[in-house]
């Protein structure tokens, strides 16, 4: 069957792998000019200073649909004019397709000086490549390469299929190339003079060499970023770095070249799965970044989903057909793209500033993808900058997340020191609260113990000292005085009758009448002198530095005021007491016991009850 129309069913597809995927660092049939349909074959002349030759000019193709043809069949029909057509727009890129798709074109060396010449297909992922050369005797020779084959059967050790051509003047060569491959159909030919080749590969080793060793110490400096800090973004994001490193590795032919070389199986399922594991990485690092969880549980669910998806796409991918799994892990780079894009968007507007540093470098890598798409369809010139956008655009993408991660982790570690200020502050705050609250209590205890004090030394029904207080401060007191050379007092009074009191009007009058002789006694007494209720109705006072002199005037006043005093009583009658005083002192530079001091005062007392009562006595010292 003879296909002469383009297959359009790929076209979309093929424009989407080749934007995401297709990183062909050389591609030269997108800038390789529009080829003139050219309906007879041409030999393509090799002239004098001649070092490269585009080939897709003079290139026709046909389609094997079932792969069944053999090379003899297509030499046969190429002689004839028949099968063979024109390369559709003069690229030979068709998506993917099925079948065999078998090349042919003509070279003739002129007065080139070169003889040895290099022919290389400009796409590494390839399945199968079978080179036909029939030279003019007719001899055909065959060289085989591509993806599924070792690395080792290439003619140069490089990423991408390549065979040797040796082209002497007047002999030129029929060549016949057939491909067959799962990936997308691409095969942009080149023929290099050795010096060209040499020139190329310098070129484009030094960019990768650039790009790859970015990637290189990006992911390592991340990686002892996250030894050390043990913060999981910088583990996350060097993941990104290698799966998207591993991505372009394949996608150039380095991985099969460099990692795997003696496994063509290997070369192929690792497309699919370095695609998937560069996406998961990516998906795990912006929904870290992000926050996520904290910031946007909703944006959070929807990226755990196609997290799980691309989770499921790396384990499924080796089990799948290729075709298969690569058209699924493209589809899921649209929904992916758009979830991140949402997601640091709408974090973004609730105010974390990392997520604009997010989508700046995010827009790096649209902006490298959009120009490289751009050139794709024409509408950008092949430039350096368009050509490579995807290289450069990813590699000032993860230098900036870098920067970016610095940046959070610096806002972050600010946000802790925020928080753990105020932390402090309100700690010191709540200590000081309860400091005061706490010297607030012991004050209080303190006073209720000040005043448990003074009532345990009262007498509670007339306020004085009471008798126990009385016998803890006597004696001291009086010790005290004596050893400075200071006279001292001491008197005793006892109401007269008041037994009666009692009798006549009852015991609550009696304890008001009580009260008030307290009073009055505590009120002549003054400053200095210590009144106590001794029991019953009896007091003592107390005073130091008081000679006889003094205790005698003290008690006189005493007498006199109680005697004076009108107790008032219910129904308008009246009540008047006296009281009988017993005093004893001890002169300056004298000395006497404390017990003896009270007995003499007791004594005085009692004579001054025998004496008619209503009197004061002063005991002598000598009694
Ligand atoms: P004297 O002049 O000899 O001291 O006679 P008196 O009645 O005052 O002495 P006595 O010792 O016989 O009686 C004291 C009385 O004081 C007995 C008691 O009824 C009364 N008394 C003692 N303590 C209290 C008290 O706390 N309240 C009242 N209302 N009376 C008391
Ligand atoms: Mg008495
Ligand atoms: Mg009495």
């Amino acid at each position: 069957m003879i296909l002469h129309e383009p297959v359009d069913s790929g076209e979309t597809e093929r424009c989407v792998v080749r934007l995401l995927l297709g990183l062909l660092l050389c591609c030269s049939l997108l800038a390789g000019g529009r080829a003139t349909a050219a309906d007879r074959l041409e030999t393509l002349p090799l002239h004098a200073g001649q070092t490269q030759a585009e080939l897709a000019a003079a290139t026709r193709y046909a389609v094997d649909a079932d792969a069944t043809a053999t090379p003899q069949q297509m030499f046969a029909a190429a002689d004839a004019g028949q099968r063979f057509a024109p390369l559709p727009d003069g690229s030979a890129t068709f998506g993917f397709v099925d079948g065999a798709y078998w090349f042919h074109l003509r070279l003739a060396n002129v007065d080139a000086a070169d003889t040895r010449w290099l022919l290389v297909l400009d796409y590494a992922l390839l399945d199968e490549v079978d080179l036909y050369v029939r030279d003019v005797d007719g001899r055909v020779e065959h060289a085989a390469s591509g993806d599924l084959r070792p690395f080792a059967q290439r003619a140069v050790s490089y990423r991408e299929p390549n065979f040797w051509l040796t082209l002497t003047p007047g002999r030129p060569l029929d060549l016949l190339l057939r491909t067959q491959s799962r990936s997308s159909m691409q095969v942009p030919l080149t023929l290099y003079a050795p010096s060209a080749f040499l020139v190329l590969t310098r070129d484009t080793q030094f960019g990768m060499g650039l790009y790859y060793g970015i990637l290189l110490a990006l992911l390592f400096y991340n990686l002892i970023l996250f030894a050390s800090l043990r913060d999981r973004s910088h583990f996350l994001y060097s993941l990104h770095v290698a799966g998207f490193g591993l991505v372009l590795f394949c996608l150039n032919g380095l991985a099969f070249e460099y990692f795997w070389p003696n496994s063509p199986w290997l070369a192929n399922a690792a497309v699919p799965m370095s695609m998937a594991l560069a996406m998961l990485a990516m998906h795990l690092f912006a929904r870290d970044f992000l926050e996520l969880p904290r910031r946007s549980p909703l944006a959070n669910r929807l990226l755990l989903a196609l997290i799980g998806a691309h989770l499921l796409m790396l384990l499924a991918s080796p089990l799948l057909p290729y075709r298969t799994a690569v058209l699924i892990g493209t589809a899921l780079v649209f929904p992916g793209v758009a979830a991140i894009i949402a997601a640091a968007v709408t974090v973004a507007r609730r105010g974390f500033r990392p997520a604009l540093l997010f989508l700046v470098s995010w827009a790096m890598l649209l902006t490298g993808t959009l120009s490289y798409a751009a050139v794709s369809f024409g509408l950008l010139p092949r430039t350096f900058v368009t050509e490579y956008g995807m290289q450069i655009g990813s590699a000032a993408e993860m230098i900036f997340l870098s920067f970016a991660l610095a940046y959070r982790w610096a806002a972050l570690r600010e946000e802790n020191e925020r928080i753990a200020h105020e932390a402090n502050e309100r700690l010191e705050q709540r200590v000081a609260e309860r400091t005061e609250a706490l010297s607030g209590a012991l004050q209080q205890l303190g006073e209720v113990h000040a005043r448990l004090h003074e009532l345990s030394a009262r007498d509670g029904l007339t306020g004085v000292f009471n008798r126990r207080h009385f016998e803890q401060m006597f004696a001291p007191q009086l010790a005290e005085c004596l050893q400075h050379a200071r006279p001292y007092s001491l008197l005793i009074a006892d109401l007269d009758h008041f037994k009666r009191v009692n009798d006549d009007h009852g015991h609550l009058t009696g304890d008001d009448c009580l009260r008030s002789i307290a009073a009055i006694l505590q009120r002549c007494a003054g400053g200095r002198g210590a009144v106590a209720r001794f029991g019953g109705e009896e007091f003592v006072v107390l005073m130091p530095d008081t000679d006889e002199l003094g205790a005698r005037r003290t008690a006189e006043a005493i007498r006199q005021r109680v005697a004076a005093e009108v107790f008032a009583l219910d129904g308008g009658r009246q009540l008047r007491l006296t009281v009988s005083i017993g005093a004893a002192t001890v002169a300056a530079g004298a000395d006497a016991a404390a017990e003896a001091l009270l007995r003499r005062a007791d004594d005085a007392l009692y004579e001054a009850k025998r004496g008619g009562r209503n009197r004061v006595v002063q005991g002598s010292a000598a009694a």
